[in-house]
C-alpha cells in the first residue's frame, strides 16, 4: 500500500529542492503518494499565517511529512515556521545523522555518528526575564547573591520525562538502526541538579537496553574534543536541547556542512523530515544549490516508514554519484565557481540514473 507523505515545499530554494528529492524518492522502489501543502512566506498574504491549520491537520493525518526550508525575515516579528511546527506537533527529538561520504571535502574522513537532541526543553524553553523586571528581581532574591542585581535570566528546565523520552528514543533508535552504543552528553559536574537529572535519568533506560545496545556518558565540553580528535569511537550520541544545537553542527561540519546533512523532527505519533540548511534565499530559482540533504532526509524518512530497501537503494547512488564527482552541484566541486557544475535538477537526474544500474 502507498504511503501518503505531506509534503511542504517552502520557500526559497524549498521548492527546487523538494522537486528533486520528490523525484528521487518516486524512482527508488517505495510507492508514496503524496498530498502537497504550501507553507511558509509564501501563504502569508493569502492565508494570514504561515503555517495554516491545514498543513498541522495534513501530518497529523498522514503522520509524516518531508518539507523544504523555510525563511524566517529577520525582526518582521514573524515566528519561525519551524520552531512552530516542532512545538506544534510536539516533535521532541531531533535527529541528524552524520556520516561522511567519500568525495566530499572534509578533514574528517569516516565520521559516521547521530546526533539526537531534546527538542522542547533547555534554555530554548522560551522562559526568559529581562534586567530588571519584577520576576528578575524576584528569582535573584531567591538566588542569595548568586545572581548580579542587573542580570538578565533565560531558565534551563531539564525534566524527567523529557529526559525519559529523549534516551529512549535514542536506544530505540539505535537499536532499530543497527548502531552499537549510546552516548550522553551534559555537563552535571556545574549544573547537578539539571544536566545531573539528564544522566541519572539516560542511566536508568540504559538499564533496560543492558545487552544489546553499550551505554556511556561524556561532559560536553570533553566531548567536542573526542569527537574532534577520534570521531570514530562514537556513535550515537544524545543530549540536551543546547549542547545538542551546538554538537549537531559541529558533527555536520566533521561531514563536509550542512549541504549534505540531513536531519528530522520526531514526535511520539508524527515525524517530519528535513535538511538543515535554511532557504539560501539568494540562490531561489538558480537551480544550483544541492539537492543531497533533502534527498537524505527523505532516505531517513523511508526507513521511518520500514522502506530499508529503497532507502539502501537511494543513499547508494547518492554516495556513488557524489564519489564519482561529475554530476555534483558547485559546493561539491574542487572549484565552488566550476562552470561545468551540475544544477539542482541534474544532481537529481544522475542519482536516479545511477539507482536504475544498482
Ligand atoms: P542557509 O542554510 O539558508 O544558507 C547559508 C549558506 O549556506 C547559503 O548562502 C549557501 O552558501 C549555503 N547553502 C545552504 N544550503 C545549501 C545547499 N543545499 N547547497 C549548497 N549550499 C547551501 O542559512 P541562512 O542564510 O542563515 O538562512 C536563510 C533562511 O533560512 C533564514 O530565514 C533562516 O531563518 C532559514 N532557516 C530555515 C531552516 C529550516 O527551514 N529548517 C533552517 C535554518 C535556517
Amino acid at each position: 500500500m502507498a504511503h501518503r507523505v505531506t509534503l511542504i515545499p517552502g520557500d526559497g530554494v524549498g521548492p527546487e529542492l523538494v522537486a528533486a528529492a520528490r523525484r528521487v524518492l518516486d524512482a527508488s522502489g517505495a510507492e508514496i503518494e503524496w498530498e502537497v501543502q504550501e507553507a511558509g512566506l509564501t501563504v502569508m498574504d493569502k492565508e494570514g499565517t504561515p503555517l495554516p491549520k491545514r498543513v498541522l491537520d495534513s501530518i497529523r493525518r498522514n503522520k509524516v511529512g518531508l518539507k523544504g526550508p523555510m525563511t524566517t525575515p529577520r525582526g518582521a516579528g514573524i515566528r519561525s515556521v519551524n520552531v512552530a511546527l516542532r512545538k506544534e506537533l510536539d516533535l521532541y527529538a531531533c535527529l541528524r545523522p552524520c556520516k561522511h561520504y567519500p568525495g566530499v571535502r572534509s578533514r574528517f574522513p569516516g565520521v559516521d555518528v547521530v546526533v539526537v537532541r531534546e527538542n522542547t526543553e533547555d534554555l530554548y524553553a522560551g522562559v526568559e526575564f529581562a534586567e530588571g523586571t519584577p520576576e528578575a528581581k524576584q528569582i535573584i532574591a531567591l538566588a542569595q547573591g548568586k545572581i548580579r542585581d542587573d542580570a538578565a535570566i533565560s531558565i534551563k528546565p531539564i525534566s524527567a520525562f523529557g529526559s525519559q523520552r529523549i534516551a529512549d528514543f535514542a536506544f530505540k533508535y539505535a537499536l532499530a538502526n543497527g548502531r552499537r552504543k549510546v552516548t550522553a552528553v551534559a555537563k552535571d559536574n556545574i549544573m547537578k541538579a539539571t544536566d545531573g537529572l539528564f544522566f541519572r535519568t539516560a542511566r536508568e533506560v540504559a538499564k533496560r537496553y543492558e545487552g544489546r545496545v553499550q551505554y556511556d556518558e561524556w561532559l560536553v565540553d570533553a566531548m567536542c574534543m573526542q569527537l574532534v580528535q577520534k570521531a570514530e569511537l562514537y556513535d550515537v550520541l544524545v543530549m540536551p536541547n543546547l549542547y545538542g544545537d551546538i554538537l549537531s553542527d559541529l558533527c555536520a561540519g566533521l561531514v563536509g556542512g550542512l549541504g549534505v546533512t540531513p536531519g528530522a523532527n520526531i514526535g511520539s505519533d508524527v515525524a517530519v523530515f528535513e535538511a538543515t540548511h535554511g532557504s539560501a534565499p539568494k540562490y531561489a530559482g538558480m537551480n544550483k544549490v544541492n539537492p543531497t540533504a533533502l534527498i537524505l532526509s527523505g532516505v531517513l524518512m523511508l526507513r521511518h516508514l520500514g522502506e530499508a530497501e529503497a532507502a539502501d537503494r537511494v543513499e547508494a547512488a547518492v554516495a556513488a554519484v557524489i564519489a564519482e564527482g561529475k554530476h555534483v552541484t558547485y559546493d561539491l566541486r574542487p572549484n565552488r565557481d566550476d562552470p561545468n557544475a551540475a544544477g539542482t535538477r541534474e544532481m537529481a537526474d544522475a542519482i536516479i540514473a545511477r539507482m536504475a544500474v544498482l
